[in-house]
């Protein structure tokens, strides 16, 4: 008996000592998702769900934005880099000084640390990401100018 309550006792420390590296499930709706902050932040409609917030380990932020079509972000740049995962629909990506793409559910892509960029929904289709947005000194976005519609199309 007392060595299986030592066992016990071992059991629940153990969980206790991995919380921190441990599983940690979010559920679906644990965090209300909010209206994209117009014009400073996006153009359009937008949706934004925060995800999960950065640790120790991934130093990022992970949300999903949805796009009406129309709608994408304003200019901007990431200090330390920017993942979007293309859930749904199709989208329109554009670095300064290039080319807009084109990208589909199922691409990735990524932005490098500074480099000035908008990403949303093309003019005709609605488009969805996961953007895992890293962080350094507690910043993770500088927000720049709109993209006008003569940019956008
Ligand atoms: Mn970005």
């Amino acid at each position: 008996m007392k060595k299986i309550l030592a066992a016990a006792a071992m059991s629940t420390m153990g969980a206790v000592s991995a919380g921190a590296e441990g599983i940690e499930i979010r559920p679906n709706g644990a965090t209300p998702s909010v209206i994209g902050k117009t014009p400073d932040n996006f153009t359009g409609h937008t949706v934004i769900t925060p995800l999960f917030p950065p640790n120790d380990t991934t130093r990022a932020n992970a949300g999903l934005v949805t796009f009406a079509p129309g709608a994408r972000t304003t200019w901007h740049t990431h200090p330390a880099g920017q993942l979007l995962f293309i859930t749904s629909g199709q989208g329109w990506v554009q670095e300064e000084g290039k080319e807009r793409r084109t990208v589909n559910a199922g691409d990735v892509v990524w932005f490098a640390a500074g480099v000035k960029h908008w990403h949303g929904a093309t003019a005709t289709s609605p488009m969805a990401h996961i953007a895992m947005t890293y962080v350094v000194d507690g910043k993770n976005v500088d927000w720049l100018e709109p993209v006008s519609d003569e940019q956008y199309r």
